[in-house]
Protein backbone atom coordinates (compact mmCIF):
# COMPACT_ATOMS: atom_id res chain seq x y z
CA UNK A 1 0.00 0.00 0.00
CA UNK A 2 1.41 3.33 -0.75
CA UNK A 3 1.45 5.65 2.03
CA UNK A 4 -0.98 8.47 0.70
CA UNK A 5 -3.33 5.56 0.09
CA UNK A 6 -2.79 4.93 4.20
CA UNK A 7 -3.10 8.70 4.93
CA UNK A 8 -6.45 8.61 3.04
CA UNK A 9 -7.43 6.36 4.82
CA UNK A 10 -6.09 7.46 8.26
CA UNK A 11 -7.98 10.70 7.30
CA UNK A 12 -11.34 8.90 6.58
CA UNK A 13 -11.22 11.03 3.42
CA UNK A 14 -13.94 9.90 0.70
CA UNK A 15 -14.21 11.04 -2.75
CA UNK A 16 -13.53 13.64 -4.70
CA UNK A 17 -11.11 14.00 -1.75
CA UNK A 18 -7.98 12.09 -2.01
CA UNK A 19 -4.49 12.67 -0.43
CA UNK A 20 -1.85 13.38 -3.21
CA UNK A 21 1.63 13.20 -1.42
CA UNK A 22 3.17 13.79 1.77
CA UNK A 23 5.86 15.12 2.56
CA UNK A 24 7.93 14.46 5.43
CA UNK A 25 11.23 16.75 6.72
CA UNK A 26 12.85 15.40 9.80
CA UNK A 27 14.70 18.85 10.57
CA UNK A 28 11.80 21.27 10.05
CA UNK A 29 10.10 18.13 12.29
CA UNK A 30 7.20 18.30 10.29
CA UNK A 31 4.84 16.55 7.83
CA UNK A 32 2.80 17.72 5.49
CA UNK A 33 0.05 16.03 3.90
CA UNK A 34 -1.41 17.08 0.74
CA UNK A 35 -5.43 16.63 -0.03
CA UNK A 36 -6.82 17.26 -3.32
CA UNK A 37 -9.90 16.71 -5.62
CA UNK A 38 -10.07 14.98 -9.12
CA UNK A 39 -10.86 17.40 -11.83
CA UNK A 40 -14.13 18.03 -12.80
CA UNK A 41 -15.44 17.30 -9.30
CA UNK A 42 -18.51 18.98 -8.14
CA UNK A 43 -19.25 20.15 -4.94
CA UNK A 44 -22.38 20.74 -2.02
CA UNK A 45 -23.10 24.56 -2.01
CA UNK A 46 -22.04 25.40 1.39
CA UNK A 47 -25.23 28.18 1.61
CA UNK A 48 -28.23 26.52 0.17
CA UNK A 49 -27.09 22.80 0.10
CA UNK A 50 -27.62 22.24 -3.44
CA UNK A 51 -25.17 19.55 -5.11
CA UNK A 52 -23.22 19.47 -7.92
CA UNK A 53 -21.85 22.55 -8.21
CA UNK A 54 -18.31 23.01 -10.11
CA UNK A 55 -15.53 24.79 -8.57
CA UNK A 56 -15.42 28.35 -9.92
CA UNK A 57 -11.30 28.43 -8.48
CA UNK A 58 -9.48 27.89 -5.86
CA UNK A 59 -7.89 29.04 -2.80
CA UNK A 60 -4.81 26.99 -0.48
CA UNK A 61 -5.00 26.81 2.65
CA UNK A 62 -3.60 25.07 5.47
CA UNK A 63 -4.42 23.05 8.55
CA UNK A 64 -2.70 21.88 12.03
CA UNK A 65 -3.77 18.24 12.40
CA UNK A 66 -2.35 15.73 15.23
CA UNK A 67 0.97 15.32 15.71
CA UNK A 68 2.83 12.43 13.76
CA UNK A 69 4.41 11.27 16.70
CA UNK A 70 6.75 14.23 18.01
CA UNK A 71 6.12 16.10 14.40
CA UNK A 72 3.48 18.45 13.82
CA UNK A 73 1.73 17.78 10.84
CA UNK A 74 -0.46 19.59 8.25
CA UNK A 75 -3.11 19.55 5.53
CA UNK A 76 -2.61 21.54 2.80
CA UNK A 77 -5.23 21.39 0.39
CA UNK A 78 -6.60 23.90 -2.62
CA UNK A 79 -9.84 24.59 -1.40
CA UNK A 80 -12.81 25.62 -4.20
CA UNK A 81 -14.95 28.16 -4.47
CA UNK A 82 -17.99 26.72 -6.07
CA UNK A 83 -20.61 28.07 -8.42
CA UNK A 84 -24.27 27.67 -7.15
CA UNK A 85 -27.10 28.43 -9.70
CA UNK A 86 -28.97 30.18 -6.65
CA UNK A 87 -25.93 31.51 -4.25
CA UNK A 88 -23.14 32.84 -6.36
CA UNK A 89 -19.67 31.94 -5.79
CA UNK A 90 -19.18 30.37 -2.16
CA UNK A 91 -16.24 28.97 -0.70
CA UNK A 92 -17.14 25.34 -0.32
CA UNK A 93 -16.85 23.55 3.25
CA UNK A 94 -14.06 20.49 3.53
CA UNK A 95 -15.40 17.60 5.56
CA UNK A 96 -11.82 17.49 7.99
CA UNK A 97 -12.20 21.19 9.00
CA UNK A 98 -14.99 23.58 10.30
CA UNK A 99 -15.13 26.64 8.31
CA UNK A 100 -12.66 29.78 9.47
CA UNK A 101 -10.69 27.32 11.68
CA UNK A 102 -6.55 26.55 10.98
CA UNK A 103 -7.16 23.25 12.59
CA UNK A 104 -8.73 19.95 11.34
CA UNK A 105 -11.91 18.66 13.43
CA UNK A 106 -9.45 15.98 15.20
CA UNK A 107 -6.78 18.41 16.27
CA UNK A 108 -9.77 20.55 17.83
CA UNK A 109 -11.31 17.63 19.67
CA UNK A 110 -7.90 16.49 21.13
CA UNK A 111 -7.08 20.40 22.24
CA UNK A 112 -10.83 20.72 23.95
CA UNK A 113 -10.10 17.70 25.85
CA UNK A 114 -7.04 19.37 27.50
CA UNK A 115 -7.94 22.53 27.72
CA UNK A 116 -10.71 20.99 29.94
CA UNK A 117 -8.08 19.06 31.79
CA UNK A 118 -5.45 22.17 32.16
CA UNK A 119 -4.91 25.43 31.79
CA UNK A 120 -5.12 27.24 28.10
CA UNK A 121 -1.80 28.38 28.64
CA UNK A 122 -0.15 25.04 29.25
CA UNK A 123 -1.91 23.97 26.55
CA UNK A 124 -0.43 26.46 23.84
CA UNK A 125 2.64 26.37 24.94
CA UNK A 126 2.39 22.20 24.75
CA UNK A 127 1.49 21.91 21.11
CA UNK A 128 3.05 25.28 20.12
CA UNK A 129 0.19 27.43 19.56
CA UNK A 130 -0.63 30.87 20.63
CA UNK A 131 -3.03 30.57 22.84
CA UNK A 132 -5.26 33.56 21.76
CA UNK A 133 -5.80 30.73 18.78
CA UNK A 134 -6.83 28.26 21.15
CA UNK A 135 -9.55 30.59 23.30
CA UNK A 136 -11.00 31.46 19.93
CA UNK A 137 -11.96 27.65 19.53
CA UNK A 138 -12.91 27.28 22.80
CA UNK A 139 -15.26 30.54 22.67
CA UNK A 140 -16.61 28.41 19.21
CA UNK A 141 -17.53 25.12 21.33
CA UNK A 142 -18.93 26.83 24.00
CA UNK A 143 -21.23 29.28 22.43
CA UNK A 144 -22.34 26.04 20.04
CA UNK A 145 -22.92 23.65 22.95
CA UNK A 146 -24.67 26.71 25.07
CA UNK A 147 -27.08 27.30 22.11
CA UNK A 148 -27.70 24.14 22.14
CA UNK A 149 -28.43 23.44 25.75
CA UNK A 150 -31.72 23.35 27.22
CA UNK A 151 -33.78 25.01 30.05
CA UNK A 152 -36.98 23.88 30.21
CA UNK A 153 -37.01 21.47 33.19
CA UNK A 154 -35.31 23.92 35.52
CA UNK A 155 -37.40 24.35 38.78
CA UNK A 156 -34.41 25.06 41.65
CA UNK A 157 -31.71 27.67 41.24
CA UNK A 158 -28.88 28.30 43.67
CA UNK A 159 -26.78 31.30 42.67
CA UNK A 160 -23.74 32.32 43.84
CA UNK A 161 -21.11 35.10 42.88
CA UNK A 162 -17.23 34.40 42.81
CA UNK A 163 -14.28 36.84 42.53
CA UNK A 164 -12.68 36.75 39.56
CA UNK A 165 -9.47 38.29 39.13
CA UNK A 166 -7.66 39.23 42.65
CA UNK A 167 -11.36 39.92 43.54
CA UNK A 168 -11.70 43.14 41.08
CA UNK A 169 -14.63 41.27 38.76
CA UNK A 170 -17.02 39.55 40.11
CA UNK A 171 -18.98 36.79 37.85
CA UNK A 172 -22.14 35.20 39.04
CA UNK A 173 -23.35 31.97 38.35
CA UNK A 174 -27.08 30.34 38.12
CA UNK A 175 -26.80 26.76 38.72
CA UNK A 176 -29.47 24.16 37.86
CA UNK A 177 -29.57 22.36 41.02
CA UNK A 178 -31.65 18.98 40.02
CA UNK A 179 -28.53 18.24 36.97
CA UNK A 180 -25.48 20.21 39.05
CA UNK A 181 -24.94 22.17 36.30
CA UNK A 182 -23.82 25.96 35.63
CA UNK A 183 -26.60 27.12 33.50
CA UNK A 184 -25.85 30.59 32.87
CA UNK A 185 -22.80 32.86 34.47
CA UNK A 186 -22.19 36.80 33.97
CA UNK A 187 -20.31 39.71 35.29
CA UNK A 188 -21.54 41.36 38.25
CA UNK A 189 -23.17 40.18 41.31
CA UNK A 190 -25.92 43.12 41.26
CA UNK A 191 -30.03 42.61 40.68
CA UNK A 192 -29.20 42.75 36.96
CA UNK A 193 -27.40 39.73 37.38
CA UNK A 194 -31.08 37.86 37.62
CA UNK A 195 -32.41 40.03 34.98
CA UNK A 196 -29.78 38.60 32.75
CA UNK A 197 -30.44 34.96 33.96
CA UNK A 198 -34.22 34.84 33.49
CA UNK A 199 -33.74 36.76 29.86
CA UNK A 200 -31.29 33.37 29.13
CA UNK A 201 -33.14 30.61 30.76
CA UNK A 202 -36.18 31.85 28.40
CA UNK A 203 -34.14 31.84 25.25
CA UNK A 204 -33.25 28.43 26.24
CA UNK A 205 -36.70 27.36 26.73
CA UNK A 206 -37.26 27.71 30.60
CA UNK A 207 -40.01 29.07 32.34
CA UNK A 208 -39.06 31.35 34.78
CA UNK A 209 -42.42 31.22 36.62
CA UNK A 210 -41.68 27.26 36.53
CA UNK A 211 -38.82 28.37 39.30
CA UNK A 212 -39.98 27.64 42.45
CA UNK A 213 -36.67 27.20 44.71
CA UNK A 214 -33.67 29.78 45.01
CA UNK A 215 -30.71 29.35 47.53
CA UNK A 216 -28.80 32.63 47.39
CA UNK A 217 -26.77 34.48 50.12
CA UNK A 218 -28.13 36.99 51.94
CA UNK A 219 -27.24 40.08 49.55
CA UNK A 220 -29.83 42.49 48.92
CA UNK A 221 -29.04 42.66 45.35
CA UNK A 222 -29.97 38.78 45.16
CA UNK A 223 -32.70 39.02 47.22
CA UNK A 224 -34.07 42.29 44.45
CA UNK A 225 -33.58 40.15 41.61
CA UNK A 226 -35.07 37.41 42.91
CA UNK A 227 -38.19 39.38 43.88
CA UNK A 228 -38.48 41.17 40.61
CA UNK A 229 -37.58 38.47 38.21
CA UNK A 230 -38.37 35.02 40.00
CA UNK A 231 -41.32 35.51 40.93
CA UNK A 232 -43.24 32.29 42.14
CA UNK A 233 -39.32 30.99 43.73
CA UNK A 234 -39.27 30.39 47.86
CA UNK A 235 -36.14 31.22 48.71
CA UNK A 236 -33.60 29.74 50.54
CA UNK A 237 -30.68 31.15 52.57
CA UNK A 238 -27.63 29.03 51.27
CA UNK A 239 -26.64 27.31 55.10
CA UNK A 240 -22.92 28.19 54.89
CA UNK A 241 -23.21 31.47 54.12
CA UNK A 242 -25.98 32.10 57.33
CA UNK A 243 -23.23 30.22 59.66
CA UNK A 244 -20.44 31.96 58.20
CA UNK A 245 -22.69 35.59 59.21
CA UNK A 246 -22.29 33.95 62.76
CA UNK A 247 -19.12 32.73 62.34
CA UNK A 248 -17.60 35.91 61.66
CA UNK A 249 -19.37 37.53 64.44
CA UNK A 250 -17.33 35.03 66.48
CA UNK A 251 -13.80 36.51 64.66
CA UNK A 252 -14.87 40.41 65.96
CA UNK A 253 -15.50 39.30 69.14
CA UNK A 254 -12.18 37.29 69.41
CA UNK A 255 -10.59 40.46 67.81
CA UNK A 256 -11.93 43.01 70.39
CA UNK A 257 -11.04 41.00 73.45
CA UNK A 258 -7.48 39.95 72.58
CA UNK A 259 -6.34 43.84 72.75
CA UNK A 260 -6.69 43.27 76.32
CA UNK A 261 -6.37 39.54 76.84
CA UNK A 262 -3.07 38.01 75.21
CA UNK A 263 -3.90 34.72 75.95
CA UNK A 264 -6.17 34.82 72.83
CA UNK A 265 -2.99 35.56 70.45
CA UNK A 266 -2.92 32.55 67.66
CA UNK A 267 -6.12 31.54 68.31
CA UNK A 268 -7.91 32.47 65.68
CA UNK A 269 -8.15 29.18 63.74
CA UNK A 270 -9.32 27.59 66.83
CA UNK A 271 -12.38 29.39 66.84
CA UNK A 272 -12.96 29.08 63.14
CA UNK A 273 -13.05 25.43 63.48
CA UNK A 274 -15.50 22.96 64.72
CA UNK A 275 -14.58 21.43 67.41
CA UNK A 276 -14.34 17.90 66.20
CA UNK A 277 -11.97 19.17 63.84
CA UNK A 278 -9.45 20.37 65.92
CA UNK A 279 -5.73 19.30 65.92
CA UNK A 280 -4.34 17.89 68.89
CA UNK A 281 -2.47 21.22 69.82
CA UNK A 282 -5.13 23.37 69.29
CA UNK A 283 -7.27 21.39 71.12
CA UNK A 284 -4.33 21.53 73.92
CA UNK A 285 -4.27 25.27 73.40
CA UNK A 286 -8.28 25.81 73.53
CA UNK A 287 -8.22 23.57 77.11
CA UNK A 288 -5.84 25.36 78.69
CA UNK A 289 -7.63 28.44 77.98
CA UNK A 290 -9.50 29.85 81.15
CA UNK A 291 -12.71 29.76 78.26
CA UNK A 292 -15.29 30.21 81.17
CA UNK A 293 -14.40 33.44 81.22
CA UNK A 294 -13.55 34.43 77.94
CA UNK A 295 -16.02 36.33 75.60
CA UNK A 296 -14.76 34.87 72.91
CA UNK A 297 -15.20 31.69 74.56
CA UNK A 298 -18.99 31.88 75.02
CA UNK A 299 -19.44 33.78 70.98
CA UNK A 300 -18.12 30.69 70.20
CA UNK A 301 -20.66 28.26 71.72
CA UNK A 302 -23.32 30.90 70.27
CA UNK A 303 -21.98 29.70 67.14
CA UNK A 304 -22.15 26.03 67.65
CA UNK A 305 -25.38 25.93 68.86
CA UNK A 306 -26.36 28.45 65.70
CA UNK A 307 -24.90 25.22 63.52
CA UNK A 308 -27.39 22.89 65.43
CA UNK A 309 -30.42 24.36 63.90
CA UNK A 310 -29.48 22.27 60.73
CA UNK A 311 -29.76 18.93 62.85
CA UNK A 312 -33.35 19.88 64.11
CA UNK A 313 -35.69 16.98 63.15
CA UNK A 314 -38.44 19.31 60.72
CA UNK A 315 -39.70 22.66 59.94
CA UNK A 316 -41.47 23.07 63.27
CA UNK A 317 -38.33 21.78 65.65
CA UNK A 318 -36.11 24.31 63.67
CA UNK A 319 -38.35 27.73 64.30
CA UNK A 320 -38.31 26.49 67.73
CA UNK A 321 -34.66 25.84 67.93
CA UNK A 322 -34.11 29.35 66.09
CA UNK A 323 -36.13 31.19 68.43
CA UNK A 324 -34.04 29.86 71.69
CA UNK A 325 -31.24 30.95 69.97
CA UNK A 326 -32.11 34.33 68.79
CA UNK A 327 -33.02 34.79 72.44
CA UNK A 328 -29.43 33.77 73.96
CA UNK A 329 -28.05 35.27 70.88
CA UNK A 330 -29.59 38.70 71.73
CA UNK A 331 -29.16 38.56 75.37
CA UNK A 332 -24.98 37.38 75.19
CA UNK A 333 -24.39 41.56 75.80
CA UNK A 334 -21.95 40.45 73.01
CA UNK A 335 -22.45 43.39 70.23
CA UNK A 336 -21.07 41.54 66.83
CA UNK A 337 -23.74 38.29 68.14
CA UNK A 338 -26.40 40.63 68.74
CA UNK A 339 -26.06 41.92 65.35
CA UNK A 340 -25.49 38.84 63.98
CA UNK A 341 -28.09 37.93 66.01
CA UNK A 342 -30.33 40.81 64.15
CA UNK A 343 -29.08 40.10 60.59
CA UNK A 344 -30.61 36.18 60.94
CA UNK A 345 -33.60 36.91 62.62
CA UNK A 346 -34.44 39.84 58.66
CA UNK A 347 -34.02 36.56 56.97
CA UNK A 348 -35.64 34.42 59.69
CA UNK A 349 -38.40 32.31 56.89
CA UNK A 350 -35.08 32.07 54.01
CA UNK A 351 -32.71 30.31 56.77
CA UNK A 352 -35.93 28.14 58.23
CA UNK A 353 -36.95 27.12 54.18
CA UNK A 354 -34.03 24.78 54.34
CA UNK A 355 -36.05 22.23 56.29
CA UNK A 356 -38.59 22.28 52.98
CA UNK A 357 -36.70 22.77 50.22
CA UNK A 358 -33.12 20.90 51.78
CA UNK A 359 -30.91 22.15 49.07
CA UNK A 360 -27.87 20.70 49.82
CA UNK A 361 -24.40 22.38 50.74
CA UNK A 362 -22.73 19.78 49.50
CA UNK A 363 -24.10 20.49 45.50
CA UNK A 364 -23.44 23.98 45.86
CA UNK A 365 -19.56 23.95 47.31
CA UNK A 366 -19.07 20.89 44.74
CA UNK A 367 -20.00 23.43 41.86
CA UNK A 368 -17.77 25.78 44.16
CA UNK A 369 -14.90 23.71 44.20
CA UNK A 370 -15.65 23.00 39.71
CA UNK A 371 -15.74 27.07 39.95
CA UNK A 372 -11.95 27.04 41.40
CA UNK A 373 -10.76 24.85 39.15
CA UNK A 374 -11.74 26.80 36.24
CA UNK A 375 -9.78 29.59 37.48
CA UNK A 376 -6.98 27.53 38.05
CA UNK A 377 -7.26 26.13 34.08
CA UNK A 378 -8.34 29.72 33.11
CA UNK A 379 -4.95 31.59 34.81
CA UNK A 380 -3.90 33.95 32.51
CA UNK A 381 -7.25 34.17 30.59
CA UNK A 382 -6.59 37.71 30.87
CA UNK A 383 -10.53 38.46 30.31
CA UNK A 384 -13.71 37.65 32.21
CA UNK A 385 -15.63 36.09 28.58
CA UNK A 386 -12.60 33.61 28.99
CA UNK A 387 -13.17 32.90 32.67
CA UNK A 388 -16.75 32.51 31.88
CA UNK A 389 -15.91 29.90 28.90
CA UNK A 390 -13.92 27.79 30.64
CA UNK A 391 -16.67 27.37 33.77
CA UNK A 392 -19.11 26.85 31.32
CA UNK A 393 -16.73 23.92 29.78
CA UNK A 394 -16.04 22.34 33.50
CA UNK A 395 -19.46 22.79 35.04
CA UNK A 396 -21.96 23.22 32.39
CA UNK A 397 -22.35 19.77 31.66
CA UNK A 398 -22.41 20.98 27.75
CA UNK A 399 -22.57 18.34 24.69
CA UNK A 400 -19.61 20.03 22.79
CA UNK A 401 -20.35 17.38 20.00
CA UNK A 402 -16.82 16.60 19.19
CA UNK A 403 -15.20 14.87 16.21
CA UNK A 404 -14.84 10.91 17.83
ZN1 LIG B 1 -26.38 27.78 -3.05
Amino acid sequence: MRDTNLLQLALGLTPPWMVTRSDFDPDAKRLDIEIDFAPGSRFVCPNCGAADCPAYDTERTSWRHLNFFQHQAYINARVPRVRCDECGIRKAHVPWARPESGFTLLFEALLMTMVAAMPVRTVARMVGEHDTRLWRMVHHYVAQARARSDASEVTKVAIDETAARRGQDYITLFVDIDQARVLFTTEGKDADTVAAFAEDMAAHGGDVEAVSEVCIDMSPAFIKGVAEHLPNAAITFDKFHAVKIVNDAVDQVRRAEQKGQSLLRGTRYIWLRNPQTLSERQQATLDALPTRHLKTARAYQIRLAFQDLYDQPSAEAGAGFLKKWYFWATHSRLTPMIEAARTVKRHWDGILRWFDSRIANGLIEGINSLVQAAKAKARGYRSTRNLKAIVYLIAGKLDLELPA
